[in-house]
């Protein structure tokens, strides 16, 4: 056996060792508040991303299925060369409609954009200016460029002032501070009204990936910074069709036409991987049509979030405050959060267990996440399961 092997395989045993070897359960039905597994069927789901329910929307479904017909299954090009069909471009105008931006350009995943991103619009001279509590993807895309780099602590607002104040001292070309728009771990969402004071103080432009923000928060659901009503204060968004916006696949960057005319010039996840596939392009612009012109799905996934949220504290357990359908079920014991996902398991409900590296040592939690499409019945059965588990833990 050549050498690799034997540490590949030897970290693979490492990870086990340490119990952090990740297995994943095949779901057997299409992704829904009530999903069947190989090994479990009728689950109440409350780990998907699916907060609108419309990842197996017959609406939507019908759209790709005429997508694929009317525009084909591929593109077989990057945007540049031959892969760009009205379609395409419908959809970046709906986008940048919807999100009230200048301009759109769409990637294969919201990884890409971050990926594609502070490269291009960034360099040395520049510096970056970061939550601690960012996603992968923002992490990983900052390291592909060689702008000075300043961390705050998740949603310090005074840690960001003086990290502006560093980079201001440093004589930092162009200033910028990137944040998630929603934290996934906690459902807190970021303080951009703050942000963008002390962007303007400070001549810095604001980025924020809202992936669990946009189709989630917001009047008319248009993310974070509709909530916090500041969307034309943030130059750059990024963002997922992966989540509530349809649950397929593709992302998206949208804001100001300088920086999205730099992307389609120069971003190399856009001008290196292939065009959106027209199925879910189709898709999304079906999904577009249905936040915009069906209220129930808003009315309803905060009514679900604030049930299930208070039904959770009523039974004396502990959650993270807030109004996200994010939401973490505090049990701060690595042993307890694990067991509970497991026993909820026996009781119908998948929810799972976070413990450290992803969240802080002491701070394990069950976190469930709650969907315009669960019915009430799903709900209190989740809640029941939470009530008795919480018995017998106690016992
Ligand atoms: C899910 C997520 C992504 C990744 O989105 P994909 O389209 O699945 O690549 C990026 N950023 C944030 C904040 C996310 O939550």
């Amino acid at each position: 056996m050549k050498t690799a092997y034997n540490h590949w395989m030897q970290t693979a045993e490492d990870i086990r060792a340490s119990g952090l070897w990740k297995t994943e359960r095949v779901i057997t039905t299409p992704q829904s508040p009530l999903i069947d597994t190989d090994k479990q069927p009728g689950l109440i789901n409350m780990c998907a991303n699916n907060y609108l329910g419309l990842a197996d929307h017959p609406e939507v479904k019908a759209a790709a299925k005429a997508g694929i017909d009317r525009w084909g299954y591929g593109l077989s090009s990057v945007r540049f060369i031959c892969g760009t069909q009205e379609l395409h471009k419908e959809l970046e105008a709906k986008l940048s409609e919807f999100l009230q931006t200048d301009d759109t350009i769409l990637y294969s995943s919201c990884y890409d954009a971050n990926g594609g991103l502070f490269e291009t619009i960034l360099s040395a001279e520049d510096a970056i200016i970061s939550d601690e509590l960012n996603h992968a993807s923002i992490i990983d895309g900052v390291r592909l460029c060689k702008t000075a780099r300043f961390r705050y602590k998740n949603n310090n607002m005074a840690e960001l002032e003086k990290c502006l104040q560093e980079a201001q001292a440093q004589n930092a070309r162009i200033k910028a501070i990137v944040t998630d728009g929603v934290f996934s771990m906690d459902g807190t969402i970021a303080n951009l009204p703050v942000i963008c004071d002390l962007a303007e103080r400070y001549d810095a432009i604001v980025i924020v990936d809202d992936s669990h923000g946009v189709g989630v928060i917001g009047a008319g659901l248009r993310g974070t910074a509709e909530y916090h009503d500041c969307i034309n204060r943030v130059d750059v968004f990024t963002g997922t069709l992966g989540k509530a916006l349809g649950g397929s696949s593709g992302g998206y960057t949208s804001g100001r036409k300088a920086i999205i005319d730099l992307l389609r010039q120069k971003s190399r996840t856009y001008l290196f991987s292939n065009t959106l596939s027209p199925i879910i392009a189709s898709g999304s612009l079906k999904v577009l049509e249905l936040i915009t012109h069906s209220p129930e799905l808003k009315i309803r996934l905060d009514e679900n979030t604030a049930y299930f949220r208070n039904g959770i504290k009523s039974i004396g357990l502990e959650i993270k405050e807030g109004v996200h359908p994010i939401v973490p079920v505090m049990c701060y014991d690595e042993r307890k959060a694990a067991l509970m996902a497991e026993k909820l398991l026996v009781y119908g409900v998948y929810a799972v267990g976070f413990f450290f590296p992803v969240v802080p040592k002491g701070q394990a939690r069950v976190r469930c996440q709650v969907s315009a499409a669960h019915t009430r019945a799903q709900l209190d059965t989740a809640i029941a399961a939470f009530a008795k588990i919480n018995e017998e833990m106690a016992e």
